[in-house]
């Protein structure tokens, strides 16, 4: 990464906490309801969380409530096992 890719906006993995480049990560957002789901377009308004395409940053941001902390809420459990279910589709490693 040199400073000429400066401006391709990087987000930080709430799992692995690596930096990236924002379009290789995937955004969740909180809708109305409260509930999390991905943001597939990525330009959805409001508080925005990005993880690695990655089952093994998906189980690390459910299973230790990263995601809660980021989104500053309290995901529900039904909620949860939809976004396991979704991060459980990404390759083990990144
Ligand atoms: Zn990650």
């Amino acid at each position: 990464m040199t400073m000429e890719d400066k401006h391709i906006p990087q987000r930080t993995c709430i799992a692995c906490r690596e930096i990236k480049d924002k379009r290789l990560m995937i955004r969740l957002v909180q809708n109305s309801d409260g509930s999390v789901e991905p943001d597939t377009s990525a330009k959805r308004k409001g508080r925005g969380a990005y993880i690695c395409p990655s089952k093994r940053c998906w189980d690390i941001a459910l299973k230790k409530n990263h995601l809660d902390h980021a989104l500053r809420t309290k995901i529900n459990n039904a909620n949860r096992s939809a976004l396991f279910e979704y991060g459980s589709k990404f390759n083990e490693e990144k």
